[in-house]
Order: structure tokens, then C-alpha cells, then sequence
């Protein structure tokens, strides 16, 4: 890989190299569940590390490290793990460092499956997440513990739109000798690359503006290489004292600064087998390679789409990053270059009736609770993504009644403000 190379270049170019693979300009599909060894001896030297080389498709598989490479580069990390999908990853990276009896400090305004991840699924075992309120640094300073593992949020946080103070919430975890993960699947690296700001670990759902087409699930954990684990033996064990389940060697001195990646991709992913598949790693590609493209039209078409109903008389509040008046307007121009990407939020006049009548109204605009795809989409959260949460839950989650959410898309924004507006107008009869 040229380090040179910019973002746009790298997106259409990092991970593959024609030359690999019979001078194929685009990557192959490594289309088996396994690899033959050469011979007896090969078998031993692969399994025991002294030979690099594909085993086994759950292990690793040569298209899905492609794409690996590929999310690796844009994030400026030492490696990624590609998983069956955005909520494997997030599950994958939290296993990574944690036991029973550890917790994680996390952002409460998140994404609704990972809300219900670390509010009810690992504290089942054990594993317990303590909630602070997103722009209240306070809040997670006091809930960090000699038992927290990391702290967590999203760079902007999925419905309620609150931008994470990356740096800051970096330096307070390292201050307390712990990473900071962040989940960056709506900024995408191309608005935001949350490892050159502090961040130790990103967490990808590829399903969304990377895949870009809506076609194909992914997720993606990447390690920034920085964190220093083997300063903190006795919170890090699993990463810096030798692993039973792998030949008794110490993570940290196997991979060194990729010892976190490795140990997420050779015990949470080969145990639990959420692997992706190689054609879907190369769907996700070919999405990555228009992601800056894709990200300049949806910023475009979401700002104006933000102004319009801004305007309108049937929308009570709008919530879009990438306007000026926006609550967190600072941490925008400071991490996403005063950008917004494609989700934008309004309180409907009328409440959750009005929504569902607004809703039935759509013509272009599909009726979806995906984000990120080039087609624009329309959901409620009460009643569809957040419907499992609690009251409180739903209140911690920023997720109200009236609250509609726009995923915009690549279409031209004059199809889009018409159909909004006769949407608009059709939820008030
Ligand atoms: C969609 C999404 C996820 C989950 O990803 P899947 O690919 O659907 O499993 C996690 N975090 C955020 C911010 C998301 O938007």
C-alpha cells in the first residue's frame, strides 16, 4: 500500500493488488470453507503461527481480509476483523477485554440493539455497562472504576444525534488506563477518523454508508495499535498474561501492538463464528469505493432536506449535525469538518398519529428502519428500532413519540423535498 495515497484513492485501491491474484483487476471471491495444507509439516507450521496462510474460512479467509485491509487503511488502524455484521462487531469488541465482574462506561444515546447489548444481554453474564448522559464528561468520569474494561459511545450517536467529544473522552479514559472504543458507522472515516483524535478502537456496521447499497451486512472492528495494555497487567490480562485456549502464548507478546485485533479475530470470532462471507466482503468493497462520493451528495442533499423542513410548519424541531444552530455545532466542526452525514431527525407536528399518517403519505422516500443506503428512508424509532426499549430506556436513548428519522440518500434533493412535502402535508388530515 502507497502510503501516499489519499482517502479517495485508498478507497477505491487499498487491500488488493491485481498482481496477487492472476492480474484480476477486480478481487476474487475465495469462494471455500478451507484450504488444503501441502503437506504434513505445512499443517503444523500454519497451526502453530511459523507459517503464515489461510486454514480455515472462520479463521480467516483471503477476500475478507482484502476488505479488512481496505477498512483498516481508511481508519488508520494496524488491522481490522471483518464479522457477519455491525452488532457482531460491537459484541466481538467488547469480548476482547472483558470478564465477568468488569464493566464498560458507555454514551446512553446509542443505537438501539447496542443500548439493549450492554443494558441487558452481557450484563446476563456478568458484564455490566454503566450509562452516562453523552455530553456530560462528568457523568463518565465518575462512573470509570478499577473494573471498567473501556469506555464507549458513537461518534454520532444513532437517533438522537449528540457528537461524541472524542478527544476528551479519550483522555479522560487514559487517564484511568483504559481505551476508548467508538462505534463510527454514521460519521463513516470519511467525515471522521476517530483514531487520529484519540480513540484506540473503532467499531464499524458496514451495512450502512460503507456498503452504501443496502444490500449486504457486515460489521468491522478496528485496532488502533496504540494502546498500551501491558501497562495495565491486571485489567488486561486476557491480552498480556499467555491464553489457554491459545497454545499458552500472551497476546501482547505474539503481536505486539496488533494484540488486541488478534485476540478479537482468534477467541471472540473464532468462538462464536459470526464470520462474513467472502462475496458479501466483496459487495462491501465495491460500496467502500464510492463512500467519499456518496458522502459529499448525502451531506449535500441533507443539509438542504435539514433547512427545508426547518422552514415547514408541520415539523416542531429539526436535529441535523451539519446545521449551524445544532447543540453540539463545536464538536462538528471540530471532528467532522462542519459535515452532518445522512441521518437528520424532526419532531412531527401531531405526534406518533401524525408520523404514522405522514409515513403511509411517502411516495419515493421507502419505509425502512436501514440507514446509510443511496435511497432516502423513513422510520420511527418509538414504534420499530427503539419499540424493546423501557419508557426510561426510550428517555436515556433520546428517542421521542414524534420523532422521525431520515436516513437521506443520492437521489436528487428536488424528487426528495417534493415528496417530503406532500408527506408533511398528508400527516395533518
Ligand atoms: C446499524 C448500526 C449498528 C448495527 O449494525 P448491523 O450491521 O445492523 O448489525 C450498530 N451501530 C450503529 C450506529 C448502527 O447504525
Amino acid at each position: 500500500m502507497d502510503k501516499y495515497w489519499r482517502f479517495e484513492t485508498a478507497a477505491v485501491h487499498a487491500g488488493y493488488e491485481p498482481s496477487e491474484s492472476q492480474t484480476s483487476v477486480a478481487p476474487p471471491i475465495y469462494q471455500t470453507a478451507a484450504f488444503a495444507f501441502n503437506d504434513a509439516q505445512h499443517a503444523v507450521d500454519l497451526f502453530d503461527g511459523r507459517e503464515s496462510g489461510p486454514i480455515y474460512s472462520r479463521i480467516a479467509n483471503p477476500t475478507v481480509q482484502m476488505l479488512e485491509a481496505r477498512v483498516a487503511t481508511l481508519e488508520q488502524g494496524v488491522g481490522a476483523t471483518a464479522v457477519a455484521s455491525g452488532q457482531a462487531a460491537l459484541a466481538c469488541a467488547f469480548l476482547t477485554l472483558t470478564e465477568a465482574g468488569s464493566n464498560i462506561v458507555s454514551a446512553s444515546s446509542l443505537y438501539g440493539t447496542t443500548y439493549n447489548l450492554l443494558g441487558h444481554l452481557l450484563p446476563q453474564y456478568g458484564i455490566k455497562a454503566r450509562f452516562a448522559d453523552s455530553n456530560d464528561l462528568n457523568q463518565f468520569q465518575a462512573l470509570v472504576d478499577g473494573d471498567t474494561r473501556a469506555v464507549f459511545c458513537e461518534t454520532i450517536a444513532n437517533p438522537a444525534g449528540d457528537v461524541a467529544d472524542i478527544e476528551a473522552l479519550a483522555n479522560l479514559a487514559h487517564e484511568r488506563g483504559v481505551p476508548l472504543i467508538v462505534d463510527n458507522t454514521v460519521a463513516t472515516p470519511y467525515l471522521c477518523q476517530p483514531l487520529s483524535h484519540g480513540a484506540d478502537i473503532v467499531v464499524h456496521s458496514l451495512t450502512k454508508y460503507m456498503g452504501g447499497h443496502g444490500a449486504a451486512l457486515g460489521g468491522a472492528v478496528v485496532d488502533g495499535g496504540k494502546f498500551p495494555w501491558d501497562d495495565h497487567p491486571r485489567k488486561f490480562s486476557r491480552l498480556t498474561a499467555p491464553d489457554d485456549s491459545h497454545h499458552q502464548t500472551s497476546f501482547t507478546q505474539t503481536y505486539g501492538h496488533r494484540a488486541y485485533i488478534a485476540r478479537c479475530a482468534s477467541v471472540p470470532l473464532r468462538n462464536l463464528g459470526a464470520v462474513m462471507a467472502p462475496a458479501t466482503a466483496i459487495s462491501i468493497m465495491q460500496g467502500i469505493e464510492t463512500l467519499a462520493l456518496r458522502m459529499e451528495r448525502i451531506c449535500f442533499n441533507a443539509t438542504l432536506i435539514a433547512g427545508f423542513l426547518q422552514q415547514h410548519p408541520c415539523a416542531e424541531w429539526v436535529r441535523y449535525a451539519g446545521l449551524p444552530n445544532y447543540h453540539n455545532a463545536e464538536l462538528v466542526k471540530k471532528y467532522l469538518n462542519g459535515q452532518g452525514s445522512g441521518v437528520l431527525s424532526f419532531g412531527i407536528k401531531g405526534g406518533a398519529s401524525a408520523g404514522a399518517k405522514f409515513q403511509d403519505a411517502l411516495r419515493l422516500i421507502r419505509r425502512s428502519v436501514n440507514l446509510g443506503d443511496c435511497k432516502t428512508l423513513a422510520c420511527h424509532p418509538a414504534s420499530t428500532t427503539h419499540r424493546q426499549l423501557s419508557d426510561e430506556g426510550l428517555a436515556k436513548s433520546g428517542v421521542t413519540d414524534d420523532l422521525i428519522r431520515l436516513s437521506i440518500g443520492i437521489e436528487h434533493v428536488d424528487d426528495l423535498l417534493s415528496d417530503l412535502d406532500q408527506a408533511l402535508a398528508g400527516s395533518q388530515r
